[in-house]
């Protein structure tokens, strides 16, 4: 093509013949965002839409939060270098706020750019601490898409290779609709997890190195083992001197309203070992992070950096975002309107003989479809709910460990009673319509 075409071909056109096929877009004519505010966005063509997932994506607080860009335009014009070479205040200042509220002692912070290479880092650091490749992760699990974090992902849809530098064994427990053991009370589905963990253990050789979980699962469609389950699971990795991992890339900062972070909903088990972050932490800014306590982050002896991880300029976004978050008391307000949303959910799904279950904590909740009278999953009619709130200017998403049928509400924290109300009802006039 000539140069001057470029400018007038359909983006999509463009887009497939430069992008590789396995970077998937939604909707059948996928959607061009071109700018946004609050818990709004609008399109190439000018429709609104109210963003009911953009918070686990990237916008944690807001669309241009004021604050952030600010924050951010500041930093830009006056420097943007190594993160690492030099002394960068910013990048101390957000690790000493992040170690403070990780609850983990002593802990130290490595930054990084993105959720798959903090556990890739975080896999780096348990392998070489407790000499072993050996790695527990929960089935269904998503953990990022390098070639170590594809090699503990076990949602089929999101692992596109056997091989692996990692001898990973698949735990359960993390799923609890469906499975062995779906049919138990927590105290019973529990009991029946840490049994199979024992087992899995008793037919392992040699020393496994660390359990990673998320304590709810993102991608595998916001499910989440009873509470209480990862402190059992401790006892266990304790005694086999097993270091636990959590991956709060969707799970930290507020979102699940009763927790700062998910491992909380554990907390019997005292804090991880090793915690990652990312996504929304810069609220749309490129951070990830590991902690972990000094002990073990300090157990590589040569160095090891990287060059854009910590950037003066993402710190400033992460220090300002999360000022932001606590002065407002996202968590609380996660709570309060995620409470009410799922409650209008669960109310406008009653009776809808495809929907098998509405879930959630705080502000990430799911509603798992299924083909009306059956067990069976149904994509075709999680894509279809997809399109037909798009038209009614709603953006969902959607993910699950059976073929993507569950949809996927995680919108931004400051999101407002008033709009957690529209967004329901759009969401159940489009379940209905679909
Ligand atoms: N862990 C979890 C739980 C995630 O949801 C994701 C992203 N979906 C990742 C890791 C990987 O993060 P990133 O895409 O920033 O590499």
């Amino acid at each position: 093509t000539a140069p001057g075409q470029d400018a007038v071909r359909p983006l999509l056109d463009r887009h497939r013949a430069v992008i590789p096929d396995w970077v998937a877009l939604y909707y059948a004519d996928p959607l061009e965002l071109t700018h946004g505010e609050g818990r709004y966005v609008w399109d190439a063509q000018g429709k609104r839409y109210l963003d009911f997932f953009g918070g686990i994506l990237t916008t944690m607080t807001a669309h241009a939060l004021p604050e952030v860009t600010k924050a951010v335009s500041e930093q830009a014009g006056r420097l943007i270098h190594s993160s690492t070479l030099y002394l960068n205040r910013p990048m101390v200042e957000l690790a000493e706020r992040v170690a403070e509220l990780s609850g983990i002692p002593d802990a130290r912070v490595f930054f990084t750019t993105s959720g798959t290479e903090a556990n890739d880092t975080a896999l780096l650091l348990a392998t070489a601490h407790r000499g072993s490749n050996q790695i527990l992760a929960m089935r269904n699990s998503y953990h990022g898409r390098s070639f170590g974090a594809v090699g503990i992902t076990g949602n089929r849809g999101w692992s596109p290779t056997s091989l692996s530098p990692l001898a990973t064994l698949y735990v359960h427990g993390a799923v609890r609709t469906r499975g062995p053991y779906a049919h138990l009370s927590d105290a019973d589905f529990t009991a029946a997890c840490v049994a199979d963990l024992e087992d899995l253990l008793g037919q392992t050789r040699g020393g496994v190195a660390a359990l990673i979980a998320e304590p709810v699962q993102g991608v595998g469609g916001f499910t989440a083992p009873p509470d209480g389950l990862y402190a059992a699971f401790r006892e266990v990795l304790d005694r086999h001197g097993i270091l636990w991992i959590t991956d709060e890339v969707q799970t930290g900062w507020g979102r699940t309203g009763d927790h700062f972070w998910g491992w909380q909903a554990h907390a019997a088990s005292g804090p991880p070992d090793l915690l990652t972050f990312a996504k929304g932490i810069g609220n749309g800014m490129s951070i990830g992070g590991v902690v972990a306590r000094a002990e073990i982050m300090n157990c590589l002896d040569t160095n090891s950096i990287s060059t854009f991880g910590g950037s003066p300029i993402t710190m400033a976004a992460g220090l300002a975002n999360l000022a932001y978050l606590l002065d407002h008391d996202l968590q609380g307000n996660a709570k309060r309107v995620g409470d009410l949303l799922l409650e209008r959910l669960r109310a406008g799904c009653a009776g809808l003989p495809g929907v098998r279950e509405v879930r959630g904590r705080g502000l990430m909740a799911g509603i798992e479809l299924v083909r009306p009278g059956t067990d069976t999953a149904d994509p075709d009619a999680a894509a279809a709910v997809l399109e037909a709130a798009r038209e009614e200017g709603l953006l969902i998403g959607k993910g699950g460990a059976h073929d993507t049928s569950v949809l996927r509400i995680a919108p931004p924290l400051t999101l407002t009673e008033a709009e957690a109300k529209e967004g329901a009802d759009i969401l159940v006039r489009a379940l209905r319509r679909a």
